[in-house]
């Protein structure tokens, strides 16, 4: 036997060998080594016009979209984004296990859909929700914000029209430290949006704020938990206790929906007892965003309603083309299941325990960042001294020949570090900072190398002087790239 089949396994071999020098006598005939040494694409521009008329190989398919993606910024250096970079390998597998389910497919995967549920309930107990709640997931906080908003207009219109009243004026009343969606929401579902201009050294609103601007076409009153900006708070408490008063003397319900998105997993665990959640009366529902400090890759959102009479049923739809009756609020409809489980891991995993030393551990070495951008001498920090995410708002201080976007210019083009530099919302225009990030994947020495960085950064230019400024104004003349 043993003989018998090596020596077929030779003929095999060699009849292989024969198949492949006339494959590649072939090759070199066309001049097509390609198929044997590398890609077309690394000689070929990649397809990017029309549709390809041919294929390629699942090799060169993978190596030709993984080649144009390592242009792209380092995502252990991106300090501008509140979304999460990484995550455990345990975490990793079970995503990547899961890719094929179909979260709303609630009829052949019922067990996502509960376990949705008790990511909804963790959550209501961790927001102090009084009782039975409802809630939802969604692909980030902007998902949330529009339904949640929503919500709030149809709440209102049911309010007026059971008084006999006009419903056809709507305004939402929130400040000028909102994220963009806020603005997104009014300009969709025709809101008008009564905006509280910042100032110098405001960066947040209160209820004297909130006070002038509300009426009975007022659907709500938004605060946020963690600006995107600064990452303060409003002060939720103060624009509670004016709501509750304007309920008792003007007999009107004014509902605060609490934009958490960053905020809402960070406070629990940092400020237990600072209440901003639905320990206060009209706060009636709130959005987080799970891929921010919920620690979850990119496409998970929630909404969490204080009492299930928060959500109005006429929102809610009821088909049943998945082979059972299933109830759904949300814009989108088809979507991975992934990050739910990613989520539910995240909650079992760390418990408030877990979650708690995470965020001291960002805290800690935020304000070690603080600490070192202080004694440089070169900048001035913003709200350190305040409840506030793990992140480090800072600006430049005294007279100097460049500003905040030249140094994260500088900074990004040394040492890859991306740090944004921005001008904050009207009317505090004039004020621009710079915000660092600082998340679970920025180390202490890392913390340290980045100091130095921007202190090499600030001697370059102090050298060669605002070489951005100066593109800027290009751009502005029109003569710019
Ligand atoms: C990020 C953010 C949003 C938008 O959230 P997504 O999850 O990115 O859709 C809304 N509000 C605030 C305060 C945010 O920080």
């Amino acid at each position: 036997m043993l003989p018998r089949s090596v020596s077929l396994g030779v003929f095999r071999v060699s009849l292989a060998r024969g198949r492949a020098r006339r494959c590649l006598n072939r090759r070199m005939a066309n001049s097509d080594d390609s198929v044997l040494f590398g890609n077309r694409f690394l000689t070929m521009p990649a397809p990017s016009q029309t549709f390809p008329e041919q294929g390629m190989t699942a090799t060169d398919a993978m190596r030709l979209v993984d080649v144009d993606l390592a242009m792209e910024g380092d995502p252990q250096r991106n300090l501008a984004t509140f979304v999460t970079t990484w995550m455990e390998p345990e975490a990793q597998r079970l995503i990547v296990e899961n890719l094929h389910r179909n979260f709303i497919d609630h009829a052949e995967y019922p067990i996502s859909a509960e376990i949705e549920q008790r990511c909804v309930r963790m959550l209501a107990d961790l927001f102090h929700a009084p009782g039975r709640t409802t809630g939802c997931r969604t692909q980030g906080s902007s998902e949330a914000i529009m339904l949640g908003a929503l919500s709030l207009k149809w709440k209102w219109r049911q309010r007026r029209q059971a008084s006999g009243l006009s419903a056809d004026r709507p305004n939402l009343v929130f400040g000028g430290d909102v994220h963009v969606v806020w603005e997104k929401f009014c300009r969709y579902f025709d809101v008008e949006p009564r905006i509280v201009p910042l100032a110098e050294g405001k960066y947040t609103i209160g209820p004297q704020d909130v006070e002038p601007r509300i009426d009975e076409n007022t659907i709500g009153v938004v605060a946020v938990l963690g600006t995107t900006f600064t990452g303060h708070k409003d002060d939720v408490v103060g624009i509670d206790a004016l709501l509750r008063d304007v309920r008792t003397k003007r007999d009107l319900d004014i509902p605060i929906h609490v934009d958490g998105a960053s905020g809402g997993f960070v406070w629990p665990f940092l400020y237990p007892d600072s209440t901003w959640d639905f320990r206060l009366e009209q706060v009636r529902s709130i959005n987080v965003s799970g891929h921010k400090y919920g620690l979850v890759y990119p496409g998970i959102g929630w909404l969490v309603f204080r009492e299930e009479s928060d959500l109005v049923e006429d929102l809610v739809f009821y088909e049943n083309y998945l082979g059972k009756t299933d109830a759904t609020f949300t814009l989108n409809f088809s979507t991975g299941a992934s990050m739910v489980l990613a989520q539910y891991y995240n909650f079992v995993r760390l418990g408030r325990q877990g979650y708690t030393y995470i965020m001291k551990m960002m805290q800690d070495n935020a304000r070690a960042l603080a600490d070192n951008l202080r004694d440089s001498g070169r900048f001035e920090v913003i709200g350190s001294d305040l409840e506030q995410l793990p992140l480090v708002a800072f600006r430049l201080v005294g007279e100097n020949a460049y500003d905040e976007s030249d140094i994260a210019w500088q900074l990004s083009a040394e040492r890859g570090w991306m740090v944004p530099a921005y001008t904050l919302p009207p009317n505090a225009e004039r004020v621009k900072i710079l915000r660092a990030l600082v998340k679970e994947t920025l180390s202490r020495e890392q913390v340290d190398r980045l100091s130095q960085d921007i202190a090499d950064a600030c001697r370059t230019l102090d050298h060669k002087g605002a070489t951005h400024g100066i593109e800027r104004n290009q751009v502005k003349r029109g003569t710019g790239y």
